[in-house]
């Protein structure tokens, strides 16, 4: 991860935001290249989600709503994450996140340790189990430890369970619920009928939206409401980047059935419709699996949840969640608008509210799955033969920042530099494309290497001087050919869609 963060600041990916004020926790601002590459996938998923399906409309709700709408969606008395504060270094955790175990010797308790999740929680409280014995001084067999997380301490563990910030028992406090909608105020009075709320998820929008939707007469079931944009979550511990953060977007559907639909057969399409999506844009399968929520832990009214994980450095964790809801968030608005939400049934001439499949995804942490996944380095030859290291984001063309780097062999030879600049022209009227005229020409692969650019086009003498031909080099073979301008043209117009 360290690798990471280190080459999207220096490329320009992603910076800290007000970084020059020291920082604000949880908050980030993407760089050229990284506004780039975010468009694209934002672009790549609007395209094959909205624009290439016929079930489908794209919308684009405000990000502060009426403050009922989030009292009818239950996240005013019920978006909330278990918090235990450490009084003495004034640290704040997710409960769920911090895990603890008993140490146990010979049968018998004799302390506790705590450790905050992570890839290897088991691990890290093992070793910390083992040197805990050894600082005492215990003798004896350490049992195998029993990990929980401090949703499940008992009250008279608490004080018991060392705070992570200190190491010593007695700082932590008993979990309590922490609401994470930022709250904001609308108009010149700051009183309680003034409040309102950033939006904490995308959904919303398209519920409180819906009967507009279907009175515009474009929409038959099944068809869904799809939109991306930006959603805010005060939450308690931001991390592993921009994996969880407090600003960040997200890109969701809600896919309206009817109420005696198969919504299992249609929950199952769409948790195969996102794996797929994700394979399109060049994530690895090896790295994707699915985790069922288990039926106890769903809320009420929810039939089945199944995320796609994603193998992330820090862990096996939650891309992309598809849930399938029943009718509650449209039934809740009918409540508490007022405004009924059933819709006419010609084939049985009966009213009913239809229930909806929700697949929901967060563009940062595809952002960083690509990241993830595209990293490499690689030891390869160069002209002269020697070894040299070369890093490598290996995205796929359809999320490059860059499509294509134009390179004129030499920067003070006017003919080629002329014929480069012609064809950066052309290029750039359809596609995201670099132009880079300084340094040697190994350098300059190497450059558009790190950055991910699946293409670059060297325009040499024989280009000026013979049939026009340019030379192709592949970013991942790194292999060589020459090409017409018609056959690049054809190239990016297959590859690029
Ligand atoms: P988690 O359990 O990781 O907090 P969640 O189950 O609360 O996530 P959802 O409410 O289902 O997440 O949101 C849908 C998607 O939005 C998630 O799958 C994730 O991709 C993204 N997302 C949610 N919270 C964040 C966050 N704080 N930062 C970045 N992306 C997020």
């Amino acid at each position: 991860m360290e690798t990471l963060v280190a080459l999207c600041k220096r490329r320009g990916f992603i910076f800290q935001s007000s970084e020059i004020y020291g920082g604000i926790n949880g908050f980030f601002d993407y760089g050229p290249l990284g506004a780039e590459l975010k468009k694209n996938i934002r672009d790549c998923w609007w395209n094959d989600m909205v624009r290439r399906r016929d079930d489908v409309v794209g919308i684009e709700t405000s990000i502060i709503m009426h403050p009922k709408v989030w009292e009818a969606s239950g996240h005013v008395a019920g978006f909330t994450d278990p918090l235990v504060d450490c009084r003495v270094s004034k640290q704040r955790y997710r409960a769920d996140q911090l895990f603890f175990a008993q140490v146990v010797v010979d049968g018998k308790g004799v302390g506790y340790v705590s450790a905050l999740e992570s890839g290897d929680t088991a691990g890290e409280l093992t070793a910390a189990a083992e040197s805990y014995k050894r600082k005492k001084a215990i003798q004896g067999k350490l049992e195998p430890l029993q990990l929980r997380d401090m949703t499940e301490a008992l009250p008279d563990e608490i004080a018991l369970i060392p705070s992570p910030a200190t190491g010593e028992p007695g700082s932590l406090t008993a979990p309590r619920s922490f609401n994470m909608m930022f709250q904001t105020n609308v108009g010149a009075m700051t009183d309680a009928s003034s409040v309102a709320y950033l939006r904490p998820e995308t959904a919303q929008g398209m519920f409180a939206d819906f009967k507009n939707v279907v009175d515009t007469g474009r929409v038959k079931l099944p068809f869904g409401i799809a939109q991306i944009g930006k959603s805010f979550r005060n939450e308690i511990t931001p991390r592993n980047f921009i994996f969880r953060s407090r600003e960040f977007e997200q890109m969701e559907m809600e896919y309206f059935i009817h109420e005696d639909a198969d919504w299992a057969a249609c929950h199952r399409q769409w948790i195969n419709w996102c794996k797929d999506w994700l394979l399109s844009i060049g994530l690895p399968e090896s790295h994707l699996s699915e985790y069922n929520h288990p039926k106890e832990k769903l809320a009420f009214y929810s039939r089945g949840t199944t995320d796609i994980m994603f193998k992330y450095p820090f862990g096996v964790q939650e891309l992309w969640g598809i849930a399938a809801r029943g009718d509650y968030d449209l039934r809740q608005h009918e409540k508490h608008s007022g405004v009924p939400q059933a819709i006419f049934d010609e084939a049985t001439k009966k009213k009913f509210v239809p229930h909806v499949i929700e697949p929901a995804v967060g563009v940062d942490r595809i952002f960083l799955a690509l990241l993830c996944a595209g990293y490499a380095e690689e030891e390869v030859r160069d002209d002269k033969g020697n070894v040299e290291k070369r890093t490598v984001l290996r995205f796929s063309p359809r999320i490059a920042p860059v499509k294509v780097a134009v390179l004129p062999l030499l920067k003070n030879k006017p003919e080629l530099v002329a014929r480069a600049e012609a064809l950066y022209g052309k290029l750039k009227r359809k596609y995201a494309v670099f132009y880079d005229e300084s340094g040697a020409i190994g350098r300059r692969y190497r450059r558009q290497d790190e950055i991910g650019t699946p293409w670059c086009v060297t325009i040499d003498f024989e280009t000026v001087e013979k049939d026009g031909t340019v030379t192709l080099r592949e970013r991942d073979s790194m292999q060589q050919r020459r090409i017409s301008e018609d056959e690049l043209f054809a190239l990016l117009e297959e590859k690029l869609f």
